[in-house]
């Protein structure tokens, strides 16, 4: 029997990357490959990259060049190393990445995953391969599934993409072109997925897409299914507890996703809803397509719903021909809506988007400011939110052992870090817990004898007036 030969992957950017690392992983394990979490003992080390933000491709050729030394060393002792770069800066620049870097045997765009195995024979026999066109099989179809001990390692939680691709066109964003086109993976294939994940353990689903409430897949009826009957469908799977959604455009949060919050208990009441902007103006620069009145209207639906519910956001800070005066009514929306936590970002012209063409207003040291503003007043609505939890009862998915011998680490509904002195048998359990303390952002508490739903309610409610000053 020949012995398995080794592949390291290394990952950048968002989950849908996290997802598709494993999904290579799947398909390369019918080929011999196990993964491997060393470069130096590695027989394929695929880089999965990232193209979202600035110096994305700087990081990859400078990644290539420790890459080319541990391939020479390989050399060296008679070892033949791969190398691969896949993700977005291999769709977005890979002739130049074959022209600069002759290090790199594969280039794959992200709609060409299942092709893999051929690419690495074809790169064997004719030197290099490169594929980064979206063809027309579907990827999802042809993607070897997770075995069964492979799915228990990745633990009880597990993405599962439902949706690629964008055609919103938000002028600063490269998805669009990466990408591709918006595709809806069909209902009973992702029923098969949640299926197969979850007697094999998994307990919650991230239903992943880069615009995943515009979900639009064929149903086993011949009808098209909404995010919300999709959810309502995964919620009738035996052992799935927890489900999750990320990440949703405000225009595509239509009744069908507000009455699944409403009426599955398994649906988490935390929403990911990223707005970018709190001006009008900003907004119609950046082709969002609604407004800020719009954005707070769909909060309030939300809110109307389920009234635990909690969000988090995404902003940009700096976009060509933002004033203070719509920087301050960025911070005005935070301030309204109180959220439990959000990323921001500087804006980064990214080649190709319309923004790129547009002049840069803000000054580099501006949109450092900025940042700073925005990051602090979010740090403040997170730190309120995570200590209007002491002294509550929550309930915790139980994931894994924590680092400190004898504790156990699980998340909240919120995907606050919860832990607790316990038994390694609590993992996959929803159990009531008793927090006591904030350690930054992780909680620490006691197994409690039963949840109080009220005492939930009422943390939410005590922390969305801390948050937004009510
Ligand atoms: N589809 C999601 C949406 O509609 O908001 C998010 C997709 S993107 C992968 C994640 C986040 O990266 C965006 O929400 C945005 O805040 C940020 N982002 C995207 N392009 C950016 C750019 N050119 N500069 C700075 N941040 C950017
Ligand atoms: Fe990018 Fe999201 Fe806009 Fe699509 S909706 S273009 S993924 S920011």
């Amino acid at each position: 029997m020949t012995p398995p030969r080794k592949l390291h992957i290394k990952s950048y950017g968002c989950q849908m990357n996290v997802y598709d690392a494993q999904r290579m992983v799947d398909t390369l394990a019918p080929e011999g490959f196990v993964e491997t979490a060393s470069v130096d003992d590695a027989d394929l080390v695929i880089l999965n990259t990232c193209h979202i933000r600035e110096k994305a491709s700087e990081k990859v050729y400078s990644e290539l060049g420790r890459l080319r030394v541990a391939k020479d060393e390989a050399a060296r002792h008679g070892r033949q190393m791969s190398i691969a770069v896949a993700g977005c800066v291999a769709q977005a620049e890979g002739d130049e990445i074959i022209r600069r870097a002759p290090v790199v045997d594969v280039v794959v765009g992200p709609q060409s995953y299942h092709h893999l195995p051929q690419l690495l024979a074809r790169a064997k026999s004719h030197g290099r391969a490169l594929e980064t066109e979206f063809p027309v099989d579907d990827k999802f179809g042809f993607l070897a599934p997770p075995k069964p001990d492979a799915i228990r390692a990745r633990g009880i939680s597990s993405f599962v993409t439902v949706q690629e691709g964008c055609d919103k066109f938000c002028t600063f964003c490269v998805v669009p072109y990466t990408r591709g086109a918006e595709v809806s993976r069909p209902v009973a294939r992702i029923v098969d997925d949640v299926l197969r994940l979850a007697d094999n353990g998994v307990r919650e689903i991230t239903l992943i897409g880069q615009n995943v409430n515009a979900y639009h897949g064929e149903g086993p009826d011949g009808r098209i299914w909404s995010l919300g009957a999709l959810l309502h469908r995964l919620a009738g799977i035996p052992g799935i507890v927890r489900l999750r959604y990320s990440t949703s455009h405000p225009r595509d949060v239509d009744e069908t996703l507000i009455e699944a919050h409403r009426d599955l208990t398994a649906l988490m009441p935390f929403v990911h809803l990223p707005v970018q902007s709190g001006s009008d103006r900003i907004l119609a620069a950046m082709n969002r397509r609604h407004s800020v009145a719009d954005y707070r209207r769909v909060i309030d639906r939300f809110r109307d719903a389920r009234q635990d519910i909690a969000f988090s956001s995404d902003f940009i800070v700096g976009f060509p021909g933002e004033t203070e005066e719509d920087f301050v009514a960025t911070l005005a929306l935070v301030t309204q809506i109180g959220y439990a936590g959000a990323y921001s970002f500087k804006y980064s012209p990214r080649p190709g988007t319309p923004a790129a063409d547009m002049q840069e207003t803000v000054s580099a040291a501006d949109m450092d400011e900025r940042l700073v503003r925005l990051q602090e007043l979010i740090d403040s609505q997170q730190s309120a939110f995570n200590v209007a939890t002491i002294g509550n009862t929550v309930n915790v998915l139980f994931e894994r052992t924590a680092r400190n011998p004898g504790q156990i680490v699980g998340r909240t509904a919120y995907l606050q870090p919860a832990h607790v002195m316990a038994s390694t048998d609590i993992i996959g359990q929803v159990l009531p817990v008793t927090i006591a303390s904030l350690e930054r952002y992780s909680l620490l508490g006691e197994l409690a004898p039963a949840v109080d739903a009220q005492s939930v309610f009422s943390h939410l409610t005590h922390s969305s007036q801390m948050i937004t000053g009510a």
